[in-house]
């Protein structure tokens, strides 16, 4: 009854010539994966070229982050309300990179995920540990947290209108896929933990898998139960890996 979702974050990547290529090659895909939704999250920069070049496509599109507030003096955001404007439908939020490089904490983050419900967006709330977190066996606190600064600001109910995204800090770029069976305990723990405020909305929500998937381990990781699909960083630039990735969703 979850709808299987792959989702590209092409982070810090492309130029115009490769941003008009990538959505060109993935038109075809996209459009034979019936039943599985597509999404690609380019730089914002990029998104007025992807919003043409995806016009009448199966192809859906996000931004990788937002700001909390709509307008006004907060020079270098985007704001969910423009994002909105482009046809975004999807804005990640709390994406590990964010969380260390930019230093957005859980109240950051569960701010972010309200102000882009706030325009209509459906949040991807990324969440997961680190190696050091996982190798003390403190996973499931961690994800915990995680969800509980968001339930706390927005509530059980906005769940139904988001996505979670479970990615790994140690996998994401390392090549260390997490295999199927630690991602499903981990993603089963996640909705389960859901399901303890309210278990329809646990049942209906799609929890993502995301860190070094590709074209080769996809399918397995989305066969579990779990598993909604996959939120794909370096293997969503090479069409024929993510076209796999989506073909794998299937
Ligand atoms: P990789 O697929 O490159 O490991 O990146 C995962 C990720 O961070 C997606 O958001």
């Amino acid at each position: 009854m979850r709808q299987p979702l792959v989702m590209g974050n092409w982070k810090l990547n492309g130029t115009k010539a490769s941003v008009e290529a990538l959505v060109k090659a993935l038109i075809e895909p996209a459009a034979k994966a019936e039943g599985v939704e597509v999404a690609v999250c380019p730089p914002v920069i990029f998104l007025g070229l992807v919003e043409k070049l995806a016009e009448g496509s199966r192809i859906q599109y996000g931004a990788q982050n937002a700001d909390v507030h709509t307008s006004g003096a907060f020079t270098g955001e985007n704001s969910p309300v423009m994002l909105k404007e482009f046809g975004c439908k999807y804005a990640l939020v709390g994406h590990s990179e964010r969380r260390t490089l930019h230093a957005e904490t859980d109240a950051v983050v569960a701010a972010k995920y309200e102000a882009i419900q706030a325009a209509d967006l459906v949040p991807v709330l990324c969440i997961g540990e680190t190696l050091a977190q996982f190798e003390a066996g403190t996973t499931n606190q961690v994800v915990e947290e995680q969800l509980k600064a968001v339930i706390d600001r927005c509530g059980i109910a906005s769940f139904a209108k988001a996505v979670v995204a479970y990615e790994p800090v140690w996998a994401i770029g390392t090549g260390k896929t997490a295999t199927p069976e630690i991602a499903q305990a981990v993603h089963a723990h996640i909705r389960g933990y859901l399901a303890g405020f309210d278990a329809d909305v646990a049942a209906k929500v799609q929890i993502l898998y995301g860190g070094s998937v590709t074209g080769a381990s996809a399918a397995n990781l989305f066969g579990q139960p779990d598993i909604d699909g996959g939120l794909v960083g370096g293997a969503s630039l090479k069409p024929d890996d993510f076209a796999q990735i989506i073909a794998g969703a299937k």
